[in-house]
């Protein structure tokens, strides 16, 4: 029964104003639907208050209001990452992660079940592809976080841990990562219009200095990004400076390579005005020689961009392992000042697989 109606979380708000004037209402009331499912969050028709008795009854006769069930959530022994479990309709599975750094609370975001692309040394590559991710789904993470965060805020409150309260009142989402499970340009037209979601104000409202999105370097989806006028920040996944190291790690350099990629994000980088991030994982032994970051170093001058380097995280069965810490920091020395902006990323959320690349669910 359910199934057959239509589900209005995920769509636009453009296409919730043609329904709204189909049946003869105001267009208006598009932009009160709108609040309701993604601001609010609400998924009870009947709760819509503002929204007239008879209009409510017709929307719950005709629509439903999907959302994700939140089954684990897990903390890291700081208290600065949470990883959530999320089941989908179908009993797929995803993970979304929250991390918390001084005044700044980031979601990182899941795009697909699984991922195609099968890089040797990610989690979430080994999984394999299950299927893409909906428009809703993608929202409904923020959706669900953020009443997992103002729930816990309420409890907190009833408990009259007052000290603890004003901490973590005012705790919001500030940004949004989309570096979860998945390639989200491989999912192109979902995750486009889950950002136009998110970025609207109407919707969650996070400017689109506040959202990036990650790719593994899909050419064309790079350029297709660039003309749609949205500006959110790009981040590359380059993780080797050289096509046949690169292609080892990354298969999909093959089809994609270095000097394709760079031409793109150099473009996306001038439409938009802005700089990318270069994100480079640091694999003992395999990407993390003097040779390495000079050739990055290199490709980093070429570009505007800030390059961003972080341990690899040991992911059980692949085989790979992280540098110490004095390679790391050599590695950046020789990479800086040739390159002005680089960055360490501390890897936080170890403890529970929450950290990069470490995202992977059990099949269903
Ligand atoms: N598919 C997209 C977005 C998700 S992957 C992409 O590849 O960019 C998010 C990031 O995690 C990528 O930068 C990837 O290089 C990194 N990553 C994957 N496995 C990792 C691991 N085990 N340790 C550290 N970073 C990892
Ligand atoms: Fe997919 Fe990104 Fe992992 Fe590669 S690094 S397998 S592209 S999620």
């Amino acid at each position: 029964m359910k199934k057959e109606k239509l589900n209005l979380k995920g769509l636009s708000l453009e296409e919730l104003e043609e329904f709204v004037l189909e049946t003869n209402e105001k267009k208006y009331k598009a932009k009160q639907l709108f609040i309701w499912v993604y601001k609010k969050g609400e998924t009870d028709f009947l709760k819509m208050t503002d929204l007239s008795k008879e209009f409510r009854k017709r929307l719950k006769e005709n629509f439903w209001i999907s959302q994700i069930k939140k089954v684990k959530t897990e903390k890291s022994k700081d208290g600065s990452i949470e990883k959530f479990l999320f089941e989908l309709e179908d009993k797929e599975k995803i993970e979304s992660v929250l991390i918390r750094e001084g005044k700044r609370v980031t979601v990182c975001l899941s795009t697909q079940v699984g991922c195609a692309l099968n890089c040797s040394f990610c989690a979430t590559g080994k999984m394999g592809f299950k299927r893409n991710l909906s428009t809703g789904e993608i929202v409904d993470q923020i959706i669900q976080i953020k009443k997992y965060l103002s729930d816990r805020q309420d409890v907190v409150k009833s408990e009259g841990f007052f000290e603890t309260l004003r901490a973590s009142h005012k705790e919001k989402i500030t940004h949004i990562v989309i570096m979860g499970m998945g390639e989200p340009l491989l999912n192109y037209k979902n995750t486009l219009k889950a950002i136009k979601v998110i970025h609207s104000k109407l919707g969650l409202g996070f400017s689109v200095k506040k959202i990036t999105l990650s790719t593994s370097g899909i050419v064309p989806e790079i350029y297709k990004l660039a003309e749609e006028g949205l500006k959110i920040k790009l981040s590359l996944s380059l993780n080797s400076p050289f096509d046949h190291k690169r292609e080892l790690l990354m298969p999909i350099n093959k089809k994609y390579p270095i000097k394709e990629i760079l031409k793109a994000v150099k473009h996306y980088a001038k439409k938009t005005d802005q700089r990318i991030t270069i994100e480079y994982v640091l694999i003992k032994d395999i990407n993390d020689s003097k040779e390495d970051a000079l050739k990055l170093s290199e490709i980093g001058r070429g570009i505007p961009c800030k390059i961003n380097l972080i341990a690899y995280n040991e992911v059980e069965g692949l085989g790979f392992e992280k540098p110490d810490e004095k390679k790391v920091t050599d590695f950046k020395d020789i990479l800086y000042p040739r390159c002005p902006a680089v960055t360490v990323r501390k890897s936080k959320g170890e403890d529970i697989k929450a950290a990069c690349g470490q995202l992977k669910v059990e099949s269903k």
